[in-house]
């Protein structure tokens, strides 16, 4: 299950609420290697005793990224988009065996972070944030959905421009938006009720004003059921937000129309779709 901009949010939210102005006295990485050799890590192990005796001035996320700020012009950035869990704990007893970093706290509480393939775990100076890739990413002036200069207006004159399909306008490094995947994609355009390979250019207005909507449903919706349902929160809590479209509706009927969902190849990714509602 990955974690993208909702469930980032969710646990930058909760981690901000629960560990401002904690100490960091003590950290273990463990089993780090092959992030390291992927470069998802810091070459040098060492970087992270900079996070020792820093205090958490906040923490805040954009696109899919956790930017924690400490108070000595140091961050961690956590990239858990191809899964992961962050968990706080209260008490040391029942850790989780696996565990890719783990942050002790003067107070005793403790904070682990695992992921699961890919994903970044990287502590950084405030003056090398600008070389991150991540960072340049998702903190970028790319537009969030959420962001408040996100408006129908703006959308629909963008989109009047761009003769490509709506899958490079709305997910990859081409995209005029942060923080939307191929799994955001299925569901979005399906609720839109869009052909999956239609170029942005060649929708109407009540299309570009759909795809609006549920680009908004969908990560509104996600962030207010607490993740998607494979997600667990700071807490290990379970997500309730369940897409529309997506694998978990393989073999599955569409609830529209009872057409059953097919899947197809988009822009380097499998999508399901219903082949009536979404017709070309
Ligand atoms: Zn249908």
């Amino acid at each position: 299950m990955s974690i993208e901009l909702p469930e980032a949010l969710i646990l930058a939210r909760q981690m901000n609420n629960e560990l401002i102005g904690k100490k960091i006295e003590d950290y273990e990485l463990r089993d780090y290697e092959r992030l390291q050799k992927i470069g998802f890590l810091n070459k040098n192990i060492k970087d992270f005793d900079l996070l020792l005796e820093s205090k958490i001035s906040s923490v805040i996320a954009r696109g899919n990224l956790i930017r924690m700020i400490l108070d000595n012009d140091t961050n961690l950035l956590i990239g858990p988009e191809y899964g992961g869990k962050v968990l706080y704990h209260k008490e040391i007893k029942k850790l989780p065996e696996k565990i890719h970093l783990k942050l002790a706290f003067a107070d005793k509480t403790l904070l682990t972070i695992r992921l699961t393939g890919m994903g970044a775990l990287k502590t950084v100076k405030n003056s090398d944030l600008e070389q991150s890739y991540l960072y340049q990413r998702d903190f970028s002036d790319t537009l969030s959905p959420l962001d408040e200069a996100f408006t129908i207006d703006y959308f629909q004159e963008l989109l009047s421009t761009m003769k490509r399909g709506i899958k490079s306008i709305l997910v990859g490094k081409d995209a005029v938006l942060i923080g939307l995947s191929n799994s955001a994609f299925q569901d979005i355009i399906y609720r839109a009720k869009l052909f999956p390979k239609i170029k942005g250019s060649n929708l109407n207005e009540q299309q570009g004003g759909a795809l609006f909507e549920s680009i908004n449903t969908v990560v509104n919706e996600r962030i207010r059921l607490g993740g998607k349902f494979q997600f667990v929160d700071l807490y290990g809590k379970k997500g309730h937000y369940i897409p529309a479209m997506g694998p978990n509706m393989k073999g599955k009927t569409c609830s529209e129309c009872n057409s059953g969902i097919e899947k197809f190849s988009v822009g380097g990714g499998q999508i399901y779709y219903c082949p009536h509602c979404q017709e070309g």
